[in-house]
This record gives C-alpha cells, sequence and structure tokens, in this order.
C-alpha cells in the first residue's frame, strides 16, 4: 500500500461491500480499506475522510450516489448524530441478517466452531413485528445548548453534548409530553441543570421506565443535590398530565398532545398512567448516571410490569429488560433448551430482579438466583412473593464469588448436593461476560446444561470456548432481536456437558 496517498477531509468515492462491528460500511478505494459512518452495504458514496492510518481509514458520508437496495428512509431526523440507532438506515430485514451474521462470525473467530457446525445448529434469528417505541426505559440527560438554553435529549455519538430530542422513535411514545413538563417546571422554578465542566447544577438526568403491559410509568430525576426546589410544584404538573388507552396525551389546561401519529398511538394498548415519581441524588463527577438513594416524592417507588404471565416489581436502580415484547420470546427459549420437567434443580447466575429464575422455577423443583445489586435481589424476593412461587432462593453477591464459596463448603446432605451439583445452569451476564472463577465452578459443578443467555457476543464465543474444552458441546442457538436499529445483539445457546 502506497502511503500518504490520502488526507484527511479528502473526498473518495467508495462501494459498500461489509458492515462493521459497530454498523458502519466497509469499502474500498484503490484498494484502501475504509470504514464509512452512515453508509449502508450495497451504496457507493462519496465519503469525507476522517481520520487516515497506514492501511486503512475512517469516513463520513458526504452524499450517496447510488444508494443501496437495503437503504430506507429513517424516521428520526437526528440518526446521524445521536449515538443511539447506528444502523437506523438499514432495512429491518437485512439488519437482522447483520445481527446473524455477527454473532455467527464472532462464535467462528473467537470461539474456534467451524461454519458448517454452525450452520447445523443455530436456529433462525428472531426479529420484532414492529420494530419501533420499543424501549420501556429511557435516561435523558438535562443541560444546556450552546446558546444557554435548558435542553433535554440525548448525547451526540462519542460526546456528551446533548442533541435536544424528546422525541426518540425507539422509546415510549409520552415520554416527550412527560419530558416537556419536567422542562418547564425547571424554568419556571428556576431549577438549574447539571454542567458536566465544574460539577455545578442540579438536575442530571431524567429516567422514565414504563410498564408497557400494566400502563405503570415511573419518572425518576437524578439530581446532584439533595432536594429539588417546588418539588410540589414538580409532582402537580406531572399529576395534570392525562393519557388515555389510545395514547392520547393532553395536559390539564386544555393543552392537547395528540399530535401524534398512528403508529405511535397503536404501541399504547393499555391505559398508561404516571403511577411514581422518584429523585435520585448523585453528586458524584462520574458517568455513573444513576446515584444510590432513591426518594419517593409521589406514589410508588417501584412500577410493575408482567412477562410471559408473571409480574415484575422494577425499582429505579434495577436491571431490567428494554425490550418486553422480545424478552418473553428470548425467555422461552432459554426456558425451551433447559429442557426442565419439573425434577430439576437449577442456578440462575446474573439474575437482575429474577425474571429468568421465575419463569424456570415454575417447571423445575428449586431454583438458586445469585445476583450482585441488593435492590435487585430485595425486587427478586419480591417478584418470588407477588408470584406465589416458593421454590426460589435468591444470594446478593458476585457469581464468582457466591457460586465458589457455596460449591468450597462442600456441605453434605440431599438438597446441598443437589444445589452442588445442579441439573442446569443459567447465566445472564454483562457485556464483559462470565468471570474466570465463575466458568472454572460451573464446570466442576457439572450440569447437564448451561443456558448462557449473551448481550455480547464475542464474549459468549469467548466462553463458550472455554466450557466446551472443559467437556460441553454446543447444541442449539439463535439470535433474538431485543434492539432494532442498534448494533446490538441478544443471543442464546445451550450447552450440553458431553458424557450425558
Ligand atoms: N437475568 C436478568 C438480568 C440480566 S443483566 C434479566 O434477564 O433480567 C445482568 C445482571 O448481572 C445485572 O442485573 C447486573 O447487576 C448483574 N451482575 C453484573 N455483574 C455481576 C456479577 N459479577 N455477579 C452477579 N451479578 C452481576
Amino acid at each position: 500500500m502506497e502511503q500518504g496517498r490520502y488526507r484527511k477531509n479528502d473526498i473518495v468515492t467508495v462501494t459498500i461491500e461489509d458492515i462493521g462491528n459497530d454498523g458502519e460500511g466497509i469499502g474500498k478505494n484503490d484498494g484502501y480499506i475504509l470504514f464509512v459512518k452512515d453508509a449502508v452495504i450495497g451504496d457507493t458514496v462519496e465519503a469525507r475522510i476522517t481520520k487516515c492510518k497506514k492501511n486503512y481509514g475512517y469516513a463520513r458520508v458526504e452524499k450517496v450516489v447510488t444508494p443501496s437496495s437495503f437503504r430506507v428512509e429513517p424516521k428520526c431526523r437526528f440518526h446521524r448524530q445521536c449515538g443511539g440507532c447506528q444502523i437506523q438506515a438499514m432495512s429491518y430485514a437485512r439488519q437482522l441478517a447483520y445481527k446473524e451474521a455477527k454473532v455467527r462470525n464472532n462464535l467462528q473467530r473467537i470461539g474456534g466452531f467451524a461454519v458448517e457446525y454452525l450452520d447445523g445448529i443455530m436456529e433462525p434469528v428472531v426479529g420484532m413485528e414492529e420494530p419501533w417505541h420499543y424501549r420501556n426505559k429511557a435516561q435523558f440527560p438535562v443541560g444546556y445548548d450552546k446558546m444557554g438554553n435548558l435542553v433535554a435529549g440525548f448525547y451526540a455519538g462519542r460526546t456528551h453534548d446533548i442533541i435536544p430530542n424528546t422525541d426518540c422513535v425507539l422509546g415510549a411514545p409520552e415520554n416527550q409530553v412527560i419530558l416537556e413538563t419536567v422542562l418547564a417546571y425547571m424554568r419556571d422554578n428556576g431549577v438549574s441543570a447539571y454542567r458536566e465542566s465544574d460539577g455545578t447544577g442540579l438536575v442530571r438526568h431524567v429516567l422514565i421506565r414504563t410498564g408497557y403491559a400494566t400502563g405503570e410509568i415511573m419518572v425518576c430525576l437524578v439530581i446532584n443535590g439533595k432536594k429539588l426546589p417546588a418539588e410540589d410544584d414538580l409532582v402537580e404538573r406531572l399529576g395534570k398530565i392525562l393519557l388515555d388507552g389510545d395514547g392520547v396525551v393532553s395536559v390539564e389546561d386544555g393543552a392537547v398532545w395528540d399530535k401524534r401519529s398512528e403508529e405511535k398511538r397503536k404501541s399504547c394498548a393499555v391505559h398508561r398512567h404516571i403511577a411514581g415519581i422518584s429523585v435520585s441524588v448523585n453528586r458524584e463527577r462520574t458517568n455513573v448516571i444513576m446515584g444510590k438513594e432513591i426518594r419517593v416524592l409521589w406514589g410508588k417507588e417501584s412500577i410493575q410490569d408482567k412477562i410471559g404471565g408473571l409480574t415484575f416489581a422494577i425499582s429505579p436502580l434495577s436491571f431490567y429488560q428494554v425490550n418486553p415484547g422480545q424478552t418473553e420470546k428470548l425467555y422461552s427459549i432459554a426456558l425451551a433448551y433447559a429442557g426442565l420437567t419439573g425434577k430439576e434443580t437449577v442456578w440462575d447466575l446474573y439474575c437482575g430482579i429474577g425474571t429468568i429464575s421465575l419463569f424456570m422455577a415454575k417447571q423445575a423443583k428449586k431454583v438458586y438466583g445469585v445476583e450482585v445489586i441488593p435492590q435487585a435481589i430485595a425486587d427478586a424476593r419480591e417478584n418470588a412473593w407477588l408470584n406465589g412461587i416458593g421454590n426460589v432462593e435468591f444470594y446478593v453477591g458476585k457469581a464468582e464469588e457466591v457460586l465458589p464459596a457455596f460449591y468450597g463448603q462442600g456441605s453434605e446432605g440431599q438438597i446441598e448436593v443437589e444445589k452442588r451439583h445442579p441439573d442446569v445452569i443459567v447465566v445472564d451476564p454483562p457485556r464483559k461476560g462470565c468471570d474466570e472463577k465463575c466458568l472454572a465452578t460451573m464446570l466442576a459443578m457439572q450440569p447437564k446444561r448451561i443456558v448462557y443467555v449473551s448481550c455480547d457476543s464475542a464474549t459468549l464465543a469467548r466462553d463458550l470456548s472455554v466450557l466446551c474444552a472443559g467437556g460441553y458441546e454446543l447444541k442449539r442457538g439463535r439470535v433474538v432481536d431485543q434492539f432494532g436499529h442498534t448494533v446490538h445483539v441478544e443471543t442464546v445457546v445451550l450447552i450440553q456437558r458431553k458424557d450425558t
């Protein structure tokens, strides 16, 4: 490769032949590889080079010369600036194919599985029927634009500049009126927004969570201080928002917010209502959004939602799957992979608020859940009680500490032995995957089956290579799209002990 042929800001023509890890288009100009942000596979584009390396460079689309047959009109006008939807300009069917290929590629490259083997065991991707307005949780940063106006919206990709957009096409339609109401309360009461540059100002984020099945909405303001001024006024204003069963939103003084499309209305099948308003105190200068302490201003601290006939209480600090419709499909697959008959002992590691544990408990003898966040375990116990499920036990702690500590005790008794050698272990770790110590203990426990639910197929592939080297075999796998228009992928796989 000739060096120095390309410079920053050069405009080059590129035909996009592949899709990168972050959804970017990959193509060549005279043999030089370019990663082109916002280009769709199949496009021919004029791109502006943003960074040059010896053998490859980065670029941005300036003009689409010949659009790809997979290119579609994005619904959101901010999609190129916002870091949220990386592949909104790609047709949904092509997005699904991309996600499947991404998982298979990682299983092959990092996990060491052969292509033919994967062809034989991978089941078809599970997509969404309607890939819009699916997210039940949004955390909007609050701050100032360059003119000093108070705004709420999204961080522009890889920065902390806020793009003022209160109407995200992935989120719940009523988020807009709730956010606008919070901003109006702030303006009228002179409440400041947090400034990351010097750590001053009060309101940092607004968290809105909706129980799609129950209609309950939680609004939580994250503040850099102990108290909000005029809390009653905030509660009163939010209390005036009326959301009816069709998703038509109005405010009691007569201003009607019914500006929304038919499609948005359809996504609100139940009567939505604000069930709780709270503040979370976060005075640290950090990127972590939520503070540790929650104070209820009105209503309930936790909202409820339902998945597959089970009711879940969700507190502001707990993890809860963001796409409940697809989650039900995901859990059903995990349950089928677990192959339960009512006699099995199951460990559910990284159990969150006990969602998978309770799903499994209905068809198992006993389920043990492990989760590091104490509040999530409190929710898990409440959820077991709410659903009248008695055959579950939950432990607070890191999976890589709780599991070896229990295993090392070596206590006798039938239940202890069954617990030490369960039939099934389910894991659903965060993106970084399972800790080595956790994997080693899982192998020592010798379950017949391990069901691995993963939100990062690279760490999934890494962990599977460890488990398969330890006497297990990859039997089934399926991609479930939980995050349409983003590059994130959820995968569930079944591995089985070879001698069973
Ligand atoms: N299975 C749950 C939650 C999955 S998300 C569900 O489907 O809803 C991953 C969870 O792992 C989070 O709740 C997170 O708090 C928890 N977690 C992260 N690191 C952990 C660790 N080392 N040990 C146990 N839990 C952990």
